[in-house]
């Protein structure tokens, strides 16, 4: 039995489900041609490039939270395509076509974005981004001697001639004398990111319902049942939930990974500007303006940091402050905040675009570089949609 209270509707057991009003419920449970869960960049994405392909298309896009609540606006706005570190690994794991596939779809989508989205309403700025190293890291010498073969297989890859180039470090003695500079590489605010595709996104007739979360999804019956108790019905279904995706689909092979940053108060005389990958990328950090943003570390506690819950632990703050006193000494007292977000990985960097069924499509395992793939992954998302649709690319 059911008690109507403040339009909540009370069960006897405790659960709530919210009274809507005729407008609302007509609204959320419209039906779209295609429906996307997940707002993030890639879902907003997917939504932008399938009504710039079939304008007639009614596109719906479902989130949780008021822009997003994943990756897409925790992130540290690095526009990048892979440190030379990460590329060798990549290679020596996947194989170089795999590693030019996965490369190419970055280098697409950061172009993709960067049509969409003008540079100073993203403070896009194209300072370029080093990777550091320890003094005695036998990685050095391994990237130093594999730097022309890194630079022709780009070449050919994305068609940027000499990409890395050695560089010396004049700013830390406590890292190596010689670092790995990328011109190419640049920095953006991610939030003003978001809501410019989105606003793009609405402009172009995309509708937005946002404070919906997802607990079930039926494909049988084509419905969605939200945490509300709403049920929402969907023709073509496209599931960008990234690192959340195991929640509705467990099956599927994407994991949750944590990532934990911390930005400082302004500092005086702040000794560098650019993006900064070291450890493979499992460390990075930029300037904003005259602060330091820094964030990763998660493979100093893996189990740990594999969980789709937001927040800070001590052992990586602590791991993030100690590091922070070797790019400036007394930062670890002036750091502003924390946050933390989710990211979604697997054993292979690919992402997944794949059909459940023949009306739910996937568009997730985004990993570390999702500022740069999530619009290439959105373009092909909605091919797919349209083809599934009957039109012809
Ligand atoms: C701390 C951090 C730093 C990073 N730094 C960079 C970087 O510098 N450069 C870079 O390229 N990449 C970076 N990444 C990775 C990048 O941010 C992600 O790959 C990318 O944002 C993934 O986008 P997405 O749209 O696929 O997923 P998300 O942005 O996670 O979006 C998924 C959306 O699904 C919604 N959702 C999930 N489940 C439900 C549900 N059941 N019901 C309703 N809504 C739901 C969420 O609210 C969320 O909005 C970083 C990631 C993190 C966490």
């Amino acid at each position: 039995m059911y008690l109507c209270q403040n339009d909540l509707l009370i069960h006897q057991s405790g659960h709530k489900i919210m009274v809507l009003s005729f407008w609302e419920k007509e609204f959320i449970q419209e039906k779209f041609d295609v429906t996307i869960l997940g707002a993030g960049i890639t879902g907003t994405s997917t939504a932008l490039s399938l009504v710039e392909k079939y304008p007639e298309l009614k596109v719906c896009v479902i989130d949780r939270a008021p822009v997003s609540l994943g990756a897409s606006t925790k992130n540290a706005g690095f526009a990048c395509f892979g440190s030379p570190t990460e590329l060798i690994h990549d290679i020596s794991v996947m194989g170089e076509q795999k590693t030019a596939d996965i490369v190419k779809m970055r280098w697409l989508g950061l172009k993709k974005l960067l049509s969409r989205v003008p540079e100073e309403k993203m403070f896009y700025q194209q300072n370029g981004g080093y990777e550091v190293f320890d003094h005695g890291d036998s990685s050095f010498a391994m990237v130093e001697k594999k730097l022309e073969y890194l630079n022709q297989f780009l070449a050919e890859t994305i068609g940027a001639q000499h990409v890395f180039s050695l560089e010396n470090n004049t700013i830390w003695s406590s890292f190596y004398q010689k670092m790995i500079f990328n011109p190419f590489e640049g920095s953006l605010q991610p939030a003003y990111m978001m809501s410019f595709l989105q606003s793009l996104a609405r402009q172009k007739g995309v509708v937005f319902k946002t404070g919906v979360s997802v607990k079930e999804v039926i494909p049988e019956q084509k419905l969605l049942i939200s945490e509300e108790g709403f049920s929402i019905p969907f023709q073509k279904l496209c599931i960008t939930t990234n690192g959340f995706t195991k929640t509705l689909f467990p099956e599927v092979n994407v994991f949750p990974a944590r990532n934990q940053v911390l930005i400082t108060r302004e500092l005086a005389d702040l000794p560098f500007s650019g993006c900064f990958h070291y450890q493979e990328g499992y460390y990075y950090y930029r300037n904003v303006g005259n602060r330091i943003l820094l964030g990763g570390a998660r493979n100093t506690d893996i189990q740990n940091e594999s969980t789709d819950q937001f927040g800070n632990t001590l052992k990586i703050q602590h791991e993030l402050m100690r590091f922070l006193e070797r790019l400036y000494p007394g930062a670890s007292e002036n750091i502003e905040m924390w946050w933390s977000g989710i990211l979604g990985i697997g054993n292979v960097k690919e992402p997944i675009l794949s059909w459940k069924d023949e009306d739910i499509i996937l568009g997730v395992r985004l990993g570390g570089m999702g500022v740069a793939i999530g619009s290439f992954l959105g373009d092909k998302l909605a091919g797919e949609i349209g083809i599934s649709l009957g039109y012809t690319e």
